[in-house]
């Protein structure tokens, strides 16, 4: 279990950012709460679903994505680690 279990994307903000990371070439690409929830069926989805469906864009690539929140607050801990 992961805090991405924990979170339907319907409980954001429409403009809520969240960054996806290609786990195969390394792509990051940024999408919206919104952009999802008008694809019709993903608004009762949790986080790691979504996840799961991602797939990147990446010609040629269409590996798996890591899905997270920038700014979310959840990284605290690493606050300290930058110089
Ligand atoms: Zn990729």
């Amino acid at each position: 279990m992961s805090w991405l279990d924990t979170v339907q994307l319907g409980d954001f903000d429409a403009g809520a950012r969240l960054e996806l990371t290609c786990r195969h070439c390394g792509k990051v690409r940024f999408v919206t709460v919104g952009e999802l929830l008008a694809r019709g069926d993903f608004g009762r989805l949790w986080l790691s679903e979504v996840e799961a469906r991602a797939r990147c864009r990446q010609r040629g690539c269409g590996g798996p994505m890591r899905l997270a929140m920038p700014h979310s607050g959840e990284t605290k801990g690493f606050v300290g680690g930058i110089a």
